[in-house]
C-alpha cells in the first residue's frame, strides 16, 4: 500500500501506563498513577448526578452541535457560541487544526519540549517543522517569532507548558501576539489554565477579541475530571471557527461528555476546590525538592518536572515496583527528570517517600564507586 511516508517514522503516541497494566505485571495491589496529570480528586458530584439523571439513548447519535453544552461554555465565557467548536478531547482539535492548515509546503512553528501532539499530528500533514527549544523550560517567543515567515500556517503556544509548568506572562504574550503575521493562526493550548495562579497570567478569552487569528484551547479532562469522556473545545473569532468547523469529523462528542462537561463547567466551585488542593500539593513537592537539593520548574499546573539527576528511566522503574507510575522524562526531551502529577495529600507523601528512597539508593552507590 502506499502509505505516506511520513506515517512510517512515527509511533503511536504513548500514554502513562495503566493501572491494570502495572497491577499484573508487578503483583501490587495498590496502584497510584501519577502519570496523565489526571484530577486525583475525580469529578463534581454534580457531574454524576447529571449523568444518573439523563441518561442519553445508547442507539442515539449525540447532539451534533452541542447545543446545550454549547449555550452553557459561552455563557460561562461570555463569547458568542459560533466562537466555540467541540473536539474528542482538545487533541481532537489539534487535529482539527492541523488538517485544515497544514500540508507539504506549509511550516510550522512550535517550542521544544512541549506537547508532543503538535508535531505529531504535522508530521502527519507533510508540513515542516520549526522546533524552537525552550529558554530556562519557557517558551523563547522571540526566537518562535524570528521563525516564523511567508509559509508559516501554525504557531502553538503551550501555555503552561507540558512538560515543564511553566507558563507565558501576559506582556510577553502580547508583545508576541502584536508582531505574529495575520496569515499565522496562534494556537494558545491552555488545557492547565485552571490551575494557574500566576498574576501577571493573561486573559486569553478576552484577547480573542482584539486578534482574530488566536484560537484558545481548553480541556474537560484536566480540573474537571473528565480525562475518560473526551470533551475540550477551542475559543476563537467567529470566522476561524467557521473555516475548521468543516474538518470535524460528524458527531465527535459523545452524549456522555456533552451531559458531564455542562454539569462541570456549572460547578466552579468544585474547580476552586481541586485547584486550592492544587497549591498544597505543589508545595509538598517544592519542599522536598528544596531538602534534597533538586531543580524543578516552579509549576502552574497540577504536575511537576523534577530533575533527578539520575537516568530518568532508572526513577520511572523504581518508583513502578513501589506502585508509584510516573512519566520519565526521557521520551520528554528531559532524560534526568520525572514528570509527576501532583495528587492527594496522601499521594504526594507516598510518592516522595520512595523518591527519597531511590536517591538515598542512588548515593549510596555513587558513594561505593
Ligand atoms: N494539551 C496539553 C498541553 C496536554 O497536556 C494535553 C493532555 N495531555 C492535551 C492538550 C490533550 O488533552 P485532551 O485531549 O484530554 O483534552
Amino acid at each position: 500500500m502506499r502509505w505516506k511516508k511520513q506515517l512510517l517514522t512515527l509511533t503511536p503516541y504513548q500514554p502513562g501506563k495503566s493501572i491494570e497494566s502495572v497491577k499484573k505485571q508487578y503483583n501490587l495491589d495498590r496502584i497510584v498513577k501519577l502519570a496523565s496529570n489526571e484530577n486525583p480528586f475525580g469529578c463534581s458530584s454534580k457531574v454524576l448526578s447529571a449523568l444518573e439523571n439523563h441518561q442519553p439513548g445508547f442507539a442515539i447519535y449525540p447532539d451534533g452541535y452541542m447545543t446545550s453544552l454549547r449555550e452553557s461554555v459561552a455563557s460561562f465565557l461570555t463569547v458568542s457560541q459560533d466562537e466555540i467548536i467541540f473536539g474528542n478531547g482538545s487533541d481532537n482539535i489539534i487535529q482539527i487544526i492541523s488538517r485544515s492548515l497544514l500540508h507539504p509546503g506549509a511550516n510550522t512553528v512550535m517550542a521544544t519540549p512541549s506537547f508532543s501532539q503538535y508535531k505529531h499530528n504535522a508530521v502527519i500533514e507533510g508540513a515542516e517543522i520549526r522546533e524552537i527549544p525552550l529558554l530556562n523550560g519557557q517558551h523563547d517567543l522571540d526566537k518562535m517569532y524570528a521563525a516564523i515567515d511567508d509559509q508559516t500556517n501554525v504557531v502553538w503556544v503551550c501555555s503552561p507548558n507540558n512538560p515543564t509548568g511553566t507558563y507565558v506572562a501576559e506582556n510577553e504574550l502580547i508583545a508576541f501576539l502584536d508582531k505574529v503575521p495575520s496569515h499565522v493562526l496562534v494556537v494558545l493550548d491552555e488545557a492547565y489554565y485552571e490551575y494557574v495562579f500566576a498574576d501577571d497570567y493573561y486573559n486569553a478569552i478576552e484577547l480573542i477579541g482584539k486578534y482574530p487569528n488566536l484560537i484558545v484551547l481548553r480541556t474537560f479532562s484536566k480540573i474537571y475530571g473528565l480525562a475518560s469522556l473526551r470533551v475540550g473545545y477551542g475559543v476563537g473569532n467567529s470566522s476561524i471557527i467557521q473555516a475548521l468547523e468543516p474538518a470535524r469529523e460528524p458527531f465527535n462528542v459523545n452524549s456522555f461528555g456533552q451531559i458531564a462537561a455542562q454539569a462541570a463547567i456549572n460547578d466552579q466551585e468544585f474547580v476552586q476546590d481541586c485547584k486550592e488542593k492544587n497549591k498544597q500539593g505543589l508545595n509538598q513537592f517544592y519542599d522536598f525538592c528544596k531538602q534534597h537539593e533538586l531543580e524543578y520548574y516552579p509549576s502552574q499546573t497540577n504536575f511537576i518536572l523534577i530533575n533527578i539527576n539520575a537516568d530518568a528511566n532508572q526513577g520511572f522503574q523504581y518508583l513502578l515496583e513501589k506502585g508509584y507510575i510516573v512519566r520519565s522524562g526521557k521520551a520528554l526531551g528531559f532524560p534526568t527528570s520525572l514528570r509527576i502529577t501532583v495528587g492527594s495529600f496522601e499521594q504526594n507523601e507516598g510518592v516522595l517517600k520512595a523518591l527519597g528512597e531511590f536517591l538515598l539508593e542512588q548515593n549510596k552507590a555513587k558513594l561505593e564507586n
